[in-house]
């Protein structure tokens, strides 16, 4: 029997916060990854309030609606994931993945006076002129001021380099959501350690950049079953442990 889109946002969801955590992207029981199960993108699933990533289960994820005020007060809800992914799925409908993470190498990155990912090679290439930069942190986001401001800064791109903080990275998949994220870190730790060297970047050309780019785009299905393996990875990690 075919799983609802709701089963099967639930695997996929749970299995991206362990794959996460497997990689070492997560930060203590912080950072909130959401995916919308409703047509309209309104109802969406998160993770509940400081539960460690490598121990979410699909069944522990909650079912919100942007809609639904008294989803804020609920006491399994993270009123920061409250304030910034309700926003997003309430504004948003075609983020139907929400992943936010303060990964070392992005977050360096999101630290700098400028806060950009020069295009040097093929991961860097991928966010050329498709990367949003918020340079506005104010603290911990706990109002939906906050989030809709975030939302609106999005203006039509996928990831939001947030400055002094972390990244946001929409998709309209969760496998894509992922391996987008993922890229970006790998991305941010190529350009940091090239930066390390001490010695002047070889930017590429912003026709090659742009190519570049725009070949990533053109290969979703790449991005998806970077997602399914890495799901098989973590099965085939739990089965080891039953031998
Ligand atoms: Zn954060």
């Amino acid at each position: 029997m075919a799983l609802s889109i709701e089963e099967q946002a639930r695997i996929d969801l749970a299995a991206t916060f362990r794959i996460v955590a497997h990689l070492g992207m997560h930060e203590a029981v912080a950072n909130h990854f959401s995916a919308a199960v409703s047509a309209d993108g309104k109802k969406f699933l998160i993770n509940p309030k400081w539960k460690h990533f490598s121990r979410i289960r699909a069944s522990d994820l909650l079912l919100l609606d942007a809609d639904d005020p008294a989803c804020a007060g609920r006491p399994d809800v993270d009123p920061t994931a409250w304030s910034i992914h309700g926003q997003i799925h309430q504004r948003l409908p075609q983020a139907r993945a929400v992943l936010h993470l303060h990964p070392v190498y992005t977050t360096a990155v999101a630290c700098l006076a400028n806060p950009q990912v020069p295009p040097i090679d093929q991961n860097t290439a991928r966010y050329f002129n498709r990367m949003a930069v918020d340079e506005m942190y104010g603290g911990m986001a706990d109002t939906e001021a906050e989030g809709a401001r975030l939302a609106a800064l999005l203006g039509g791109k996928r990831r939001l380099l947030m400055g002094n903080h972390g990244v946001m990275v929409i998709a309209p998949d969760i496998g894509e959501a992922f391996d987008d994220i993922w890229t970006l870190e790998r991305a941010c730790q190529i350009l940091v350690t090239a930066w390390s060297t001490g010695q002047p970047l070889r930017l590429l050309a912003d026709e090659v950049a742009e190519k570049t780019a725009q070949d990533w785009e053109k290969i979703a299905d790449f991005s998806r079953q970077h997602f399914e393996e890495m799901k098989q990875i973590m099965i085939e990690a739990d089965a080891s442990l039953l031998d």
